[in-house]
């Protein structure tokens, strides 16, 4: 939360938007709402069968995850989810379709996971990032308490047909 305009310092104000009072710029009309960090990941599909990456660091070393990350300011979602993929896969990847978005009210972050294919490239993970690279087939994926996140769960569940792609109706993730 501000209190002072990020584009010129000028001390916020209160004015009513969209039916609630958010902290305005008296001076050029800036207006606080919500910003989220925004994770754009890829299913990497083949013959029925999905690309996981096994992450070695941070508080998941050791769980899967969907190859992505975090979008830069001058890249798109779509730009992100194959940068990403190819840094952390190896595979330049195309882009098929939206698969899934994920969010949870109160954690300022929307993951979005598209459907892509292997346009080149040869499967090796980022050694910084992960220790193994691997296919799984729809039914043998790794146990859910092994995904890296909650967002990895509801894409795989949205992928495996178990459950629906833009509501996240599970209590807990
Ligand atoms: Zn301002």
């Amino acid at each position: 939360m501000y209190a002072y305009c990020p584009y010129d310092g000028t001390a916020l104000g209160s004015r009513e938007i969209d039916g609630r009072l958010r902290p305005t710029c008296p001076r050029c009309g800036f207006a606080y709402f919500k910003r989220v960090q925004i994770g754009a990941n890829c299913v990497i599909e083949r013959d029925g069968q999905v690309v996981l990456v096994r992450l070695n660091y941070g508080p998941r070393d050791g769980c899967w995850a969907l190859p992505g990350g975090l979008v830069e300011p001058e890249e798109t979602v779509e730009q992100a989810a194959r940068r990403e993929t190819t840094e952390e896969t190896g595979y330049e990847v195309a882009l098929d379709s939206l698969l899934s978005t994920w969010t949870r009210p109160g954690l300022e972050t929307l993951i979005v996971t598209f459907r892509a294919r292997v346009l080149r490239g040869e499967l090796r993970p980022a050694p910084l990032e992960a220790s193994e690279a691997r296919w799984f087939g729809r039914d043998e994926l790794p146990p859910e308490w092994e995904l890296a996140w909650p967002s990895t769960v509801h894409a795989l569940r949205v992928w495996q047909g178990r459950t629906a792609p833009v509501r996240n109706p599970f209590r807990g993730l």
